[in-house]
């Protein structure tokens, strides 16, 4: 063994990376496909790894080092790990919830706001000089007073609903159980809460039990003056069905965060007039960046020091 515990496996920036680097006398830094490059001794003294991206970090990985003890992930979405095998191999998994979900929420919002507005559309048409030759914008359409629908109402998605209430939205929402949100409806049925809502805003946990969540059936009960946010993960909803939809105009459109195989994202997006589109940066703020740096730094630390973790998933 060696007297270096930590693995930093990215990608992190430079200034996420030298915080670690601060914080432990010894790191190494490797992704998870290099692992099996490092030398057994190297491998056998790793007991923690701090983890960021969407690259599968599952059972073999683990299994090539022996004494790991946590996987401190960056990001409160932990759908890469396996948690699973990590709870079969004693392995215990963080996140960092919380300190993100005004940014995130922050963003569903713009995007909606966005997409209904056309800002794109409206900052072209000055930065393009044509103003004055075109004259006045097209008229958009109205966001405040809409039926907005979450698609789990988790900690995410309840800062989005209570955004949109003093945006005066009627609120709906769809979670595995009821809230006590009184003034807001429950659907049980994720159909039924599309079918009742102009505005369908996913805020699910992402992974396997949610994949295609957001069904091709969901997608065509919100109709042709429905609009979807997505800040959830791009596994939430069958993407290949929202695709059909937005080409064939079954929905007005959609303002969207993430994606499947982001970033190489399906070509058929970039051909839409009806979408608003962001590169997954939802908590890309310089401050939510930092205090989700702080809190994955916490949680390899508790490890490496025996104090309980903060914020343990499993
Ligand atoms: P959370 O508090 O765990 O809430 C997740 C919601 O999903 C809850 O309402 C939960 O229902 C629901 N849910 C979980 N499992 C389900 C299942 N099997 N079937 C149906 N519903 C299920 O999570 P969060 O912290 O709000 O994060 C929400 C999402 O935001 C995650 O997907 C995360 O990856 C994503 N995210 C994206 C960005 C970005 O940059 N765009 C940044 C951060 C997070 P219950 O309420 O009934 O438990």
């Amino acid at each position: 063994m060696t007297d270096t515990p930590l693995l930093i496996s990215g990608p992190f920036t430079g200034e996420e990376e030298e915080r670690l680097k601060n914080a432990c006398p010894s790191v190494r830094v490797a992704t998870l496909d290099a692992v099996g490059g490092l030398s057994e001794a190297a491998r056998g003294g790793i007991r923690a790894v701090a983890f960021k991206g969407h690259n599968r970090f599952g059972g073999a990985v683990m299994d090539l080092l022996p004494n790991l003890g946590v996987i401190a992930n960056f990001g409160v979405g932990y759908d890469a790990i396996d948690v699973s095998a990590a709870s079969e191999r004693g392995v215990k998994v963080t996140n960092t919830p919380d300190v993100l979900n005004d940014d995130v929420a922050d963003l569903a919002v713009g995007l909606a706001l966005t997409f209904f507005r056309r800002m794109v559309v409206g900052a072209d048409w000055v930065a393009s000089g044509q103003w004055p030759t075109k004259g006045e914008m097209p008229l958009n359409r109205k966001l405040s007073g809409s039926k907005v629908g979450i698609m789990g109402l988790g900690r995410i998605g309840r800062e989005i609903a209570d955004r949109f209430a003093a945006f005066k939205c009627e609120l709906h929402y769809h979670a595995r159980s009821e809230k006590e949100t009184p003034g807001w409806t429950f659907h049980a049925d994720p159909v039924g809460l599309a079918r009742a809502v102009d505005v369908l805003v996913v805020a699910l946990v992402g992974g396997d039990q949610t994949r295609n969540y957001v069904s091709r059936e969901v997608i065509a009960a919100l109709g042709d003056r429905g609009v979807i946010v997505n800040i959830s993960r791009g596994t939430t909803i069958d993407e290949g069905a929202l695709l059909d939809a937005l080409e064939s105009g079954a929905i007005a459109g959609a303002a969207l965060d993430v994606f499947l195989n982001e970033p190489n994202i399906d070509p058929r997006f970039l051909e839409l007039e009806n979408v608003v589109l962001q590169p997954h940066q939802g908590s890309g703020t310089v401050e939510t960046r930092r205090a989700m740096a702080e809190l994955q730094l916490e949680n390899v630390r508790n490890f490496l020091e025996g104090r309980p973790l903060a914020t343990p998933v499993n």
